[in-house]
């Protein structure tokens, strides 16, 4: 067997799109008589900031001989876009994809949650007699060897099917029959998820780059996302490609105590809230958990109602938080209810009149001067909450491709999920 990786092809102004790249390439390897065993999209570490978008990295598994299919992929790279911010990198390994040596798997797993100088990718793939192949700066070789590893580092996968548009058509505006996709997903949920957002209105599966992809229909079986993309009415369809993928698993989070995190990487923590939420001029919400430090969280604007129920969290609450860190601060892309304070101490209320006692002085209680009644402290009250325990998420539209949708199975507390 072969494992060809490859990464970085395409630019935010220029299109493309990796995962085109590898289907083409895919197509290639069957012309020449090879069998595609599968196709892997691979979301690398999304705080990296080379990237056009999803930091994708892909990755063909065939029965065709190494040195061949380097020449197909090399004769692909054609199709890369010509921009300095684009530095392709192909990566092939001559042995059964699961049986890549641990190193490079776990050189996967690091480029999911952590960074990679090229040089050390390139040290990796010399040492275990990996080939590789670069344009420009090269940098693509870190996604490339990371692709090459992946179906051995990881162990939990899911699908995506994506459409992709006839040549003459791309960077114009898509034509894509919403109606046809909200009634394709409805059917299909939650088997198939993250292709509309409800409460948005938005076909969340259309995107609106000038890349080729049409739609992309992401879920648990290749059976369900072929089947909705298949239902989807739409301008001609130039090819699909069904891929096997990491998105939709939170391979990107790390378990981590508070005082651990650092910027540019993604992490689980467990914490109380001690101060906030606030929201800020542009809708942002901030709100800080404490754990054995305190660590500043946001709900930013695009995560829309999302922000309600972080508003909804009071100091007290035991939380667990997940997302990325950047500045100091983790941007929520969901978080788990584990303890609420149903509780609150206030200034008691005088047992006559029902007015609100006043302090009689630092440590002395309180008394109604009216009534001339008095208590020595605050009194507990109880606060209605319009949260529950368990799980909170974004919504469809502000997803990040790794991030895990709550309507998935594995989760250790109840759900609320999104749709
Ligand atoms: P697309 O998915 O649409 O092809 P993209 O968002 O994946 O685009 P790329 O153009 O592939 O972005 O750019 C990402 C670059 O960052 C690649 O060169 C890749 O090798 C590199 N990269 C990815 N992950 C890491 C990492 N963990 N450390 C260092 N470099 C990385």
């Amino acid at each position: 067997m072969t494992v060809i990786g490859l990464d970085d092809t395409d630019s935010r102004e220029l299109g493309m799109c990796t995962t085109y790249v590898a289907s083409r390439l895919a197509g290639d390897v069957a012309a020449a008589g090879g069998t595609v065993r599968r196709t892997l999209l691979i979301r690398l570490n999304p705080a990296v900031e080379h990237k056009t978008r999803g930091n994708a990295a892909l990755a063909v598994h065939t029965d065709l001989p190494a040195d061949h299919a380097r020449t197909l992929a090399a004769d692909r790279l054609d199709l890369a876009v010509d921009d300095p911010e684009t530095n392709p990198g192909v990566a092939v390994a001559d042995c059964e994809p699961e049986a890549v040596p641990p190193a490079v798997a776990d050189f996967s797993r690091a480029a999911v949650r952590d960074y990679h100088e090229p040089a050390d990718a390139r040290a990796l793939a010399r040492e275990h007699g990996i080939d590789t192949l670069e344009r420009g700066t090269g940098r693509g070789v870190v996604g490339a060897l990371a692709a090459v590893g992946a179906y051995r580092a990881f162990g939990e996968w899911t699908h995506e099917t994506i459409a992709y548009r006839e040549r003459e058509r791309w960077g114009t505006e898509r034509d894509v029959d919403r109606d046809s996709v909200f009634a394709a997903a409805e059917g299909a949920y939650p088997t198939v998820w993250d292709t509309v957002d409800r409460v948005e209105g938005t076909a969340v599966c259309v995107p609106r780059t000038p890349c080729p992809v049409l739609y992309g229909i992401r879920g648990e079986t290749p059976e369900a996302t072929r089947r909705v993309a298949r239902a989807i009415d739409s301008e001609p369809v130039a090819r699909t490609h069904t891929f096997l993928t990491n998105q939709g698993t939170d391979a990107h989070l790390r378990p981590a105590r508070a005082s651990q995190i650092e910027n540019g990487r993604a992490y689980r923590v467990d914490g109380t809230v001690v101060d906030g939420p606030g929201t800020v001029e542009g809708g942002h919400v901030f709100l800080t958990v404490r754990d054995d430090a305190d660590l500043r969280c946001a709900a930013f604007e695009p995560t829309k109602r999302f922000r309600d129920r972080v508003r909804a969290l009071r100091a007290g609450d035991r939380v667990t938080v997940c997302g990325e860190v950047a500045d100091g601060t983790l941007k929520l892309e969901k978080f788990a209810v584990r303890d609420l304070t149903t509780t609150e101490r206030v200034t008691p209320d005088c047992p006559d009149c029902g007015r609100s006692m006043e302090s009689a002085g630092r440590g002395q209680g309180y008394r109604c001067r009216d009534c001339g009644t008095s208590a020595d402290g605050k009194a507990e009250r109880t606060v209605g909450r319009d949260l529950e325990e368990g799980w909170y998420e974004v919504p469809p539209v502000a997803r990040r491709h790794i991030a895990k949708p709550l309507v998935r199975s594995g989760f250790d507390a109840p759900t609320h999920p999104e749709r």
